[in-house]
């Protein structure tokens, strides 16, 4: 039995000839580091910035409780080892993963995104245009995970790529806090909402609220700002909601500062910060956000929390939303539906018009940054420089212990929950026990198939 099949293909025969069943395989040491996966599409490649030195998490900073950021994230980055780490942290991804799984057939199904449709059934391909190959690579005691798939990288509007972007984005500016809170200095934490109505489109409130936030930070009222009260980096990130009154995307920032600032001074800034808030946005048509809701600004204390929070790690799905931990009423009532929850409540329900609203969620965020660093801010804080796409195909090794033929990956990728299922029995009864699983499947596809033919 060769090693090396022949790439996975559509064209695979229908004449019952036969075909070598997937095998278990271990053709790399473990830990070693195989080439990334290519995108779907290599413009996509074209884009991306090359990276420097790589962040490190440190621990996170205790340095009290806080008031409102005290939520829990993914304790550990998916790429260590958690062989010390409890099995009920293990089951808990486990769980996780199999709705964005199931989610993300969804997306196979009805995203309008084409490369949505495509993540993670197609092969990934290599810059010189050949095909990967599937497989399962196992890393001891931690999960497995198919390797040789395309991944959409949408950090906006895919299941399973949008938590590993968060997650790996979150660990990114963990580390910069880290880096600057250990210096002595602080970190302001900002949320900027506008007034917003049913019906308004999700595309229009984005634009206003995305410009209106570059006013606030930039041009020479800014300036001012920076200089009085020692503002020297930020990091904003988008965060959306769908309710009664409609969309509800806003962003959160953090706000770098040396040194710190009393409460009086919290307060001059936050004033300072919300006239130009306010101007900007009744500028491009829409009504007065109110001090009160408009505006809300906060000493963060930890490093871990404020970044989890900043990139809704999980908060994407869980529903309840790390929003529930603010402090400020307005926000906990009526939250509405994060864009994940109104694909699962299609999914849940087959109902059309959530379907639109993802739709139209996933058109007003095509070729938009989800987060940013302000200029100069990953140079000072030593940070890499890796886009979506990078941190989602970011290979973490193993071995390699399953790879299906060629009609074995279209039979998993044609059974609903197939893929994950195989991940699940990889873990449980290693490569042997995959691989019989898939030829089950692929029995039973080729049946459905011949009698359809
Ligand atoms: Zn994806």
């Amino acid at each position: 039995m060769p090693l090396h099949h022949a790439a996975p293909s559509a064209a695979t025969g229908s004449d019952g000839s036969h075909r070598p069943r997937g095998v278990p395989v271990i053709d790399r040491l473990p830990g070693s580091r195989p080439e990334a996966p290519n995108d779907l599409e290599t413009e996509q490649r074209s884009r991306r910035r090359r990276a420097g030195a790589s962040p490190k998490a440190g621990p996170s900073a205790t340095t009290g409780p806080h008031p409102f950021l005290g939520n829990k994230r993914e304790s550990r980055p998916a790429n260590s080892s958690n062989r010390s780490g409890p099995n009920a942290e293990l089951e808990a991804r486990r769980v996780r993963r199999q709705r964005r799984y199931a989610l993300r057939e969804v997306s196979w199904e009805h995203s309008s995104i084409r490369r949505g449709r495509m993540c993670g059934r197609v092969r990934a391909r290599r810059a010189g245009g050949a095909d990967q190959v599937p497989e399962i690579r196992a890393i001891e005691g931690d999960a497995c995970y198919w390797s040789g798939v395309a991944r959409c990288g949408s950090v906006w509007a895919c299941p399973v790529c949008s938590p590993k972007i968060r997650h790996e984005r979150s660990l990114e500016v963990e580390a910069g806090m880290h880096a600057w809170l250990a210096a002595g200095n602080s970190i302001v934490f900002l949320t900027l909402t506008m007034p917003h109505d049913f019906g308004e489109s999700c595309e229009a409130l984005m634009d206003t609220i995305g410009k209106s936030f570059s006013a606030v930070f930039s041009g020479r009222p800014y300036k001012r700002d920076r200089d009085r009260f020692g503002i020297v980096h930020h990091f904003r990130a988008w965060d959306a909601t769908h309710g009664d009154n409609g969309w509800h995307p806003h962003i959160h920032a953090a706000l770098f500062i040396q040194g710190h600032l009393d409460q009086a001074r919290l307060g001059e800034l936050e004033d300072s910060l919300f006239v130009r808030w306010a101007g900007s946005v009744t500028a491009r048509g829409h009504r007065r956000p109110t001090k009160e809701h408009g505006i809300h600004l906060e000493e963060a204390r930890q490093a871990h929390a404020v970044a989890g929070y900043l990139l809704k790690v999980r908060g994407e799905e869980t529903g309840a939303s790390l929003a529930m931990e603010l402090t400020r009423g307005d926000l906990k009532r009526g939250r509405g539906r994060a864009p994940f929850e109104i694909l699962q409540g299609f999914k849940d329900t087959g109902d059309e018009s959530d379907l639109e609203l993802f739709h139209e969620w996933e058109k007003a965020t095509k070729g938009k940054h989800f987060s940013r660093w302000s200029d100069g801010a990953r140079e000072a804080l030593r940070l890499d420089e890796l886009e979506d796409q990078d941190l989602v195909e970011k290979e973490v090794g193993g071995i390699t212990i399953y790879r299906p033929t060629p009609e074995e990956w279209h039979a998993l990728t044609a059974t609903p929950g197939g893929l994950c299922r195989a991940l699940l029995i990889a873990e449980r009864g290693g490569g042997q026990a995959v691989a019989s699983y898939a030829a089950g499947l692929r029995k039973r596809w080729r049946g459905q198939r011949a009698r359809a033919a």
